[in-house]
């Protein structure tokens, strides 16, 4: 099948993701997911802007009940989110602790799901979703083995056997960040922080994660002063 569904979260992996995707499949939808989380504004920006660039259409699911039931930082506003350096990215204990801070439950595993219930209907055989090897030591929920399982699970929960396929799940961050620059990915447009300010707060596990790779790429000056941060 020529059509794919694209996870797009507006940060650095699913919109290189789907650029690739972009030139590898006819069209698509990009699905974004409203989860009630902080960063819903800035993400739902960057998605509009990323669509618009790949020129295809967005659709945005609300899940209201995700947030009601965790009191993950990602989501609650009298939870702070977790403060790193970027020399506390290679500490695994304080790694664990940002984890658990701003673990949303089942949230991959749920919009894969979502998303292969549209790739159904649709008539559409892949998922697209972003992903990382750094993250996925401490995050399962971001690693091949889940592409692996989950495609499993899909290949008995749907019909038409949808795939997940992440271009990105084996690359670092700073692999990313060059995989974007190879393939013209709108690196300007991306949102990767964790919280809802009007730029990135550059003091989260994800924004500190997103300077450490674009500076491995001699980028990080042009994204600092492209968004004025
Ligand atoms: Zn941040």
């Amino acid at each position: 099948m020529k059509e794919c569904v694209i996870l797009l979260s507006g940060g650095l992996d699913s919109a290189v993701s789907a650029v690739i995707a972009r030139k590898r499949f006819a069209s698509g939808l990009c699905l974004f997911i409203d989860y009630g989380q902080k960063a819903v504004l800035p993400e739902k920006q960057a998605v509009r802007k990323i669509s618009a660039f790949l020129e295809m259409p967005l659709k945005i699911v609300k899940l209201p009940f995700l947030a009601k039931m965790t009191r993950t930082a990602l989501v609650n506003r009298t939870e702070q989110i977790p403060e790193l350096t970027m020399s506390l990215l290679g500490r695994h204990s304080t790694l664990e602790k940002s984890v658990r801070a701003v673990w949303v439950p089942n949230r991959n595993g749920l919009f894969i799901n979502i998303a292969a219930a549209y790739a159904e209907t649709l008539g559409y055989g892949h998922i697209i979703t972003g992903f990382n090897k750094e993250e996925a030591v401490t995050f399962p929920d971001n690693s091949a083995p889940f592409v692996k399982a989950i495609n499993k699970s899909l290949s008995y929960s749907t019909l038409s056997k949808a795939e997940v396929l992440s271009f990105t799940q084996n690359l670092s961050k700073d692999e990313i960040v060059r995989l974007a620059i190879k393939t013209g990915a709108p690196l300007e447009l991306i949102w990767s922080c964790y919280g809802s300010g009007k730029r990135h707060c550059m003091k989260c596990e994800s924004c500190m994660r997103l300077k450490r790779a674009l500076a491995r790429n001699d980028k990080w000056e042009w994204f600092r002063k492209h968004r004025g941060i």
